[in-house]
């Protein structure tokens, strides 16, 4: 048997239990269908079929949701930070547990390959440990003396939260902002997309059977515009954590603001990757065609702009051409296929739209540029070329494995058509220019630079972008000053002159 066969064979044992029982709401530890009764379908884009019925909530469903987290706010923020470490490393565990079954259902239900969501499932691991062992420095703060007082400041979390990711990755972006919410002391309300809701429910068993108390963690299924909206609406939700496109973080800015909503935006991207004729030019190609086409293009930090330096573009560009019609498209359970399929047929159609865009924008369409003949929604990967800054292929944020490539004669010029696109979430520069690399990162408007390298996340750093991409950043302690307040308490250190009005 092969392993495609063996893996869509264990996937069916995975899927089972949701098909007979579909993907129900978790509030205050009880398994709940919305309190309407309704439901929607959730289909997987490998071949259309139905994987599951799902809880389609509203205002009523978010509401409990964000009764049982304010209830169990005030234990889970006084629980001493070593007993959340222990439950948050115990989350880990099982994760690594169900690692498999994690990353076939994401495939299955996202279109996303195999090799990447192996990797998603332990990196969310990783997140949970990681900030499993800041949470016992969470609420240090500083010791600010002055000439009459001891100041010291404090953190202390913020109020149940709410958390609503998108559909790429849906897995690793749910631990990425749920784990250090968590670690933090505050409780949650998470709002998966609804076209992936099935690694966010089982996400959730894993909470609860690491010890996690009743409340602290609950799941609300739906749509963005009931159950979405309604979360950004609640009063007693102090935040809002927020993964999807710029518009959308727009939408939720305006809804949140009768609660005065705290948020943090991780949006859109149109990222450039900048190669100079100095560079490595095979591990600029490596790292080029990786940070687009790998997770079917559908990355936030994906390189979906090539700026090319002319001396260079012809000879790239043909071995770029060869290796984008290698890449090997198919079922994301076959662990040898690099691209799946999209997301669901409005993203797919939204994706294959470009390919007339191209042409009647006058770019060359160098490789790809059709759909494939088959069920599923399955693209090629795509190359433009002749591609000019101003073109509809160049600004707008396509989000599938679609790479447009630009030239430029000269670094003036490559930096200003890599900050003349409304985004700045990363840059990628490739060059052995020391000088440049540092007078080209000070200008470049990106929250994320690498320099002659692909991405490389490393958890205390940063992340987040600028621009229509984001507000606030996440990692390290960056993510504690979004789910914590700051506190500053002064004490006397003497009898200052206290001004005696009245007296
Ligand atoms: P989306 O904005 O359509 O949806 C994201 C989530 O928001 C979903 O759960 C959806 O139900 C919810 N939502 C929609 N309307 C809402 C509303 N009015 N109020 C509250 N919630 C609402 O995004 P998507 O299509 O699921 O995801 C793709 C986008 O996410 C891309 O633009 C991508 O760049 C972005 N993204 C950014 C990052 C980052 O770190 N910057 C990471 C991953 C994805």
């Amino acid at each position: 048997m092969s392993d495609l066969h063996a893996n869509i064979e264990k996937l069916n044992g995975y899927l089972a239990r949701f098909r007979d029982t579909g993907v129900l709401n978790r509030i205050a530890g009880k398994d709940e269908p919305a309190q309407s009764g309704a439901t929607f379908e959730n289909h997987s884009p490998v071949d259309e079929t139905l994987i599951c019925n799902v809880a389609k909530s509203g205002t009523a469903d978010i509401d409990a949701a964000a009764q049982a987290a304010k209830a169990a706010f005030p234990a889970w923020r006084d629980m001493a930070a070593t007993e959340r470490k222990k439950i948050l490393h115990k989350i880990a565990d099982g994760i690594v547990e169900r690692a498999e079954e994690i990353a076939f259902c994401e495939c299955w239900d996202t279109g996303q390959a195999l090799r990447f969501m192996s990797k998603a499932a332990l990196r969310g691991a990783e997140n949970f440990r990681f900030f499993a062992e800041r949470a016992l420095t969470a609420r240090d703060g500083q010791h600010l003396v002055s000439p009459t007082l001891m100041n010291i400041t404090t953190r202390v979390p913020i109020g149940p939260v709410g958390v609503i990711t998108p559909w790429n990755t849906p897995f690793m972006l749910s631990t990425w902002k749920i784990a250090p919410a968590l670690a933090a002391g505050c409780t949650v309300v998470h709002k998966p997309a609804e076209f992936s809701p099935v690694t966010a429910r089982i996400l959730m068993e894993i909470a609860e059977q690491a010890g996690l108390p009743t409340g602290v963690w609950n799941l609300v299924n739906g749509f963005g515009e009931d159950a979405g909206r309604a979360l950004t609406e609640h009063p007693d939700i102090k935040a809002i954590a927020f993964v999807g496109e710029s518009k959308t973080g727009s939408m939720i800015m305006k809804q949140g603001a009768d609660t005065l909503k705290r948020v943090h935006f991780e949006l859109g991207g149109k990222n450039p990757v900048i190669v100079f004729d100095d560079a490595d030019l095979d591990r600029a190609l490596d790292a080029a065609i990786f940070m687009i086409y790998s997770l079917n293009g559908e990355r936030c930090t994906s390189s979906s702009r090539l700026l090319l330096q002319s001396s260079i573009a012809k000879e790239f560009t043909a071995k770029l051409i060869e290796r984008v019609n290698r890449i090997k498209v198919g079922h994301p359970l076959d662990p040898t296929t690099e691209i799946g399929p999209l997301i669901h047929q409005t993203h797919f159609d939204k994706v294959c739209s470009y390919f007339d865009i191209a042409k009647s924008d006058g770019a060359t369409v160098a490789a790809g540029g059709a759909a494939l003949d088959q069920p599923g929604y399955y693209v090629r990967p795509t190359l433009f070329t002749q591609a000019k800054s101003d073109m509809r292929i160049a600004q707008e944020e396509i989000f599938g494995p679609v790479l447009t490539a630009i030239q430029f004669d000269t670094e003036d010029q490559a930096l200003e058509i890599a900050n003349g696109v409304e985004y700045g979430l990363t840059g990628y520069v490739w060059t052995n220019d020391l000088t440049r690399a540092l007078r080209f990162t000070n200008s470049l408007e990106a929250g994320m630079i690498w320099v002659n390298s692909e991405n490389v996340r490393h958890l205390p750093t940063p992340f987040g972008g600028v621009k229509a991409s984001g507000i606030g950043r996440d990692g390290g302690d960056w993510s504690f000053e979004f789910y914590m307040e700051q506190k500053h308490i002064g004490l006397a250190t003497g009898q200052h002159a206290i001004p005696r009005l009245g007296a």
